[in-house]
């Protein structure tokens, strides 16, 4: 059977694609003399490599990180292999003859990364040295090693365990990564991501990595004047219905209708990545009405209070989109809340 068309959905996500593009020129800006990259690991933080990968292209961005190799065929269809580089490293012969097919360019993390590498043929890599983060890449120790220096290095990187915070850690890890610097002869060198762009021009080296921020989040109180809010998620009124006093709604009747109540039911649910922490508190919005989320957050559903807005079947309303206060408020981090956003939304 030839299926039809699909009908437009009742999740939308709308991308700005404007704010994208200005949040990676003010990152870029930001990091000074170095080039800002782009992590679109992900699916780009939960937003859609189809939607933020060209537009992160046409803004300038040259540099492309992902985790995972399955993450590569989407975002080929967009850039260059050579702009593309996998953190997770090439951890077999058929992850190296991926990237060598593709032109993808491995970030070796381990010993066993840059012998496999160099046995499958060598060429370019990036090598990711760890500096205190305790997670991915080589300790120093290990750099002086011949299957390390014979690797033909293009970026020499390293990642930040805490540039959102006012520590020590930073200057340590700036400190190992210089030693590094040292020992490996690379062509460029990447420190920052998000965050460490805010710690001053000693960390930005030739490229920085900014991922969170690209998307909107604000990791450290000083990019909130330059980071605009790009996720805009709506969803519509399934059903309508009035309720007495008394009346209970939802899972396990945690809430229970004191008057006379319009109730929406909205076609978002933790499924969507509208968890149940996110719910209790909330409101969505109808133009410049406020209407609260009423009772547990269901797989596919929640019930809000139509109050005087108005609001009826087919409607949509807007989600909560800014990340900092919905971080506040359910406790789960900013990167948290983009990336769960489910694959039911139609991304425009
Ligand atoms: C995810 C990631 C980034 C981006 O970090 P943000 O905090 O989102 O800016 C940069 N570098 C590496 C190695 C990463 O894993």
């Amino acid at each position: 059977m030839t299926i039809p068309d699909e009908p437009p959905r009742s999740l939308r996500l709308r991308i700005d694609r404007a704010a994208l593009t200005a949040n990676w020129r003010a990152l870029d800006r930001l990091s000074g003399n170095a080039i800002a990259g782009a992590a679109v690991k992900a699916d780009a933080y939960g937003l859609g490599v189809d939607v933020a990968v060209p537009t992160l292209r046409d803004a300038g961005a040259r540099h492309f990180f992902l985790a995972h190799w399955s993450e590569v065929p989407p975002v080929l269809e967009h850039v260059e292999g050579s702009a593309v580089c996998v953190l997770f490293g090439t951890r077999n012969a058929d992850e190296a003859a991926f990237a060598r097919a593709t032109g993808v360019i491995p970030v070796i993390n381990s010993l066993n990364q840059a012998q496999l590498w160099n046995e499958s043929g060598g060429g370019t890599c990036h090598l990711m040295v760890d500096s205190g983060i305790n997670r991915l890449g080589l300790a120093l120790s290990e750099l002086a090693d011949p299957a390390v220096q014979a690797l033909d290095v293009d970026i020499l990187m390293s990642h930040l365990a805490s540039a959102e915070d006012d520590t020590p850690q930073n200057a340590q890890q700036l400190g190992v990564f210089q030693e590094a610097v040292a020992q490996v002869g690379a062509r460029r060198l990447s420190l920052a991501n998000s965050a460490g762009i805010m710690l001053g021009h000693d960390y930005h080296f030739d490229m920085t990595r900014p991922g969170i921020a690209l998307f909107g989040g604000i990791p450290h109180p000083d990019l909130a004047n330059h980071i605009a809010q790009v996720a805009y998620p709506r969803a519509a009124v399934i059903q309508t219905r009035d309720i007495s006093p008394g009346d209970a709604v939802g899972y396990n009747a945690t809430w229970v209708a004191e008057h006379p109540t319009r109730v929406a039911i909205v076609s978002i649910g933790y499924a969507d990545g509208f968890l149940r922490m996110m719910g209790k508190g909330s409101a969505l919005q109808h133009e410049e009405h406020t209407l609260p989320v009423l009772g547990r957050v269901s797989m596919d559903m929640i019930a809000v209070d139509v109050g005087n807005s108005g609001v009826k079947d087919g409607d949509f309303l807007d989600l909560p989109g800014d990340l900092g206060k919905i971080s506040r408020r359910s406790g789960l981090s900013q990167y948290e809340i983009l990336t769960i956003l489910g694959d039911r939304f139609d991304r425009e």
